[in-house]
């Protein structure tokens, strides 16, 4: 068996068995892994609280030849996040960020800067004072980091540069697209207003520090929320947990 050492972001911790806890997280050198903490959920266990949702840690791994699930043996602590699971409406937000990065990554295929995004994602969450609109900029930067940049200069279906109307996102093809293939998606088109449309191409072409200067309301954040979360439905090749699965019983 050989040891990893590596620094990690918890996206998912379950129960499993009587004593331990399967966790499920993004690292640094190594992509999306799984490993299985014996004996963390017992009450003097030496990994604390250390393996929940949203923390950042380092890891020491035990890798055994053919099995895709590690032995994490130690954990250091190096960032809680506990704010995030304190405040449900933070939570949530958080929730639908490490469940996209779940989602579309694939197993032990490292990408250090789809790490620093979410690293950074978390900690400007914390900080911010819409939640989930933070979470909306950081999934259309995921998409951009991952392949999946939304297509706005032209047909994501056809090619055509030159679009007629107004501008609909088919959360199909993964951007705009003329009227001709509208008409023939399989899933509803987005109509996107131009300040829609100005808007999403803003968000995907600035850098992450400008990105917390964007700023969207009303009519036009509506229509990008709905075609990301549409898009995002498509990449992940499912329905997410809503980014308000929580705290939308929440008075007030
Ligand atoms: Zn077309």
């Amino acid at each position: 068996m050989a040891l990893v050492k590596t620094t990690a972001i918890i996206l998912k911790s379950r129960k499993w068995g009587d004593a331990d806890r399967i966790v499920t997280c993004y690292s640094k050198n190594m992509g999306k892994i799984r490993g299985v903490a014996r004996g963390a959920r017992r009450q003097k266990s030496r990994f604390g609280a250390a393996l929940e949702p949203f923390s950042l840690c380092r890891l020491n791994l035990f890798v055994k030849n053919g099995d895709s699930l590690f032995r994490i043996s130690h954990v250091d602590l190096v960032r809680s996040s506990q704010g995030l699971r304190e405040d449900l409406r933070l939570m949530d937000s958080a929730a639908r960020m490490v469940n996209v990065v779940s989602a579309i990554t694939p197993d032990g295929d490292p990408d250090p800067p789809l790490f620093d995004t979410l690293e950074q994602g978390l900690v400007s969450l914390q900080e911010s004072d819409d939640p989930p609109f933070t979470a909306l900029l950081f999934q259309i930067r995921l998409l951009g980091l991952t392949g999946f940049r939304p297509q706005t200069e032209h047909c994501a279906s056809c090619g055509k540069t030159y679009l007629l109307g107004d501008p609909q996102f088919s959360p199909i093809a993964g951007g705009l697209v003329c009227q001709m293939c509208a008409a023939h998606q399989r899933v509803r088109c987005v109509a996107l207003s131009r300040g829609g449309l100005s808007f999403l191409q803003q968000a995907i072409r600035l850098t992450p520090t400008i990105l917390t200067r964007l700023r969207a309301t009303g009519q036009v954040r509506r229509e990008v929320e709905d075609a990301i979360e549409g898009y995002m439905t498509v990449v992940a090749g499912k329905r997410l947990p809503p980014v308000n699965f929580l705290s939308v019983a929440l008075p007030g």
